[in-house]
């Protein structure tokens, strides 16, 4: 049918194309040196208790503002750095820029990073987390890393091998987005997690829907069978927070309790008595 339409069709859409092609290398140069220039920055997320509703720490999420243009939502970049290899840059910027900010904090809350694939398939993962778990003085315990399933299925074996090492360091592991993608159960027994984090778009309309909501008892129930936390991304509103709470979710994060910003947003919890509930984050 394209071919009906005509050469100028064709070179309609290859001149599209070459446009995304064209925006994709001038992001991916604009990454190369986005880190060296002060570009980049961390936001932070409050992760809080469903029940009692206590702030238990933080995700910290990269941000990336590019001169000119406005900030790059890290769907776009992420995706980016990691094809051209660049998040190994990035992601130890990232780590050594989390643990250093955590641990300068009086109250040993817990901070949650997230890493790609790639970086936990990279040979000298393992050591450069231990180093900068050394050189920032953060009390692993208080680390966890999100991983998704697609940084396990490449090649399984040696994931496990990774993910034990950084076990073994002290550090948590949380499952991140349960639920879309390549899920498998079986990866929840084959793999050492501490944590499942339930996706938002299992969240959204839980409270409305009742095939989603036979999805999230069910990610709730195994849980409660491995043994294994489970928080839930993406609350938005008190009928979906209500839900969790009657079924026996663990923690959550989402717009209801705080939206990601600078950490400097959150000093009372990070430097306060642990008193703030639910109500005291959300003027944040
Ligand atoms: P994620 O790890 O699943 O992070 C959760 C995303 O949901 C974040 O988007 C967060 O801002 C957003 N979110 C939180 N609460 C709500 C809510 O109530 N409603 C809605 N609609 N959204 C909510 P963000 O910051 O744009 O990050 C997108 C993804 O980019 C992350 O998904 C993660 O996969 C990746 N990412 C972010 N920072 C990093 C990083 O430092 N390293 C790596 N490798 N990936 C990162
Ligand atoms: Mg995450
Ligand atoms: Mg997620
Ligand atoms: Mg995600």
């Amino acid at each position: 049918r394209a071919k009906s339409e005509g050469r100028g069709t064709y070179r309609f859409f290859e001149a599209a194309m070459g446009v995304e092609v064209r925006e994709r290398r001038m992001l991916e140069h604009g990454l190369r040196h986005a880190i060296a220039r002060g570009e980049m920055r961390m936001v932070y997320q409050p992760q809080c208790h469903v029940a009692g509703g206590e702030v238990t720490g933080f995700e910290a999420l990269l941000r990336w503002r590019r001169p000119g243009h406005g900030s790059v939502s890290p769907a776009v970049f992420i995706p980016i750095a990691e094809e051209s290899g660049l998040i190994l840059q990035i992601g130890e910027w990232v780590l050594r820029e989390v643990c250093r900010e955590a641990a300068g904090w009086p109250r040993a809350l817990a901070v949650a990073v997230n890493v790609s694939a790639v970086q936990i398939h990279h040979p000298g993962f393992v050591q450069t987390l231990h180093d900068i778990l050394m050189e920032t003085r953060l009390d692993p315990a208080r680390l966890e890393i999100e991983l998704t399933e697609t940084a396990l299925i490449r090649d399984p074996e040696r994931a496990l091998a990774t993910l034990q090492q950084i076990k073994r360091l002290g550090v948590g592991i949380a499952m991140d987005d349960f639920g879309t993608g390549y899920s498998s159960l079986s990866n929840l027994r084959a793999f050492p997690f501490d944590k499942i984090k339930i996706d938002s778009s299992f969240i959204r309309s839980v409270d409305r829907n009742t095939q989603t909501a036979a999805i999230v008892r069910s990610v709730l129930g195994l849980g409660r069978g491995l043994d294994l936390p489970v928080l839930a991304e993406g609350v938005e509103t008190e009928q979906e927070l209500r839900f969790l709470e009657a079924e026996g979710c663990q923690g959550m994060q989402g717009y209801l309790i705080g939206r990601p910003a600078a950490i400097t947003e959150f000093h009372d919890l990070t430097h306060g008595t642990p008193a703030a509930k639910h109500g005291a984050v959300r003027a944040a």
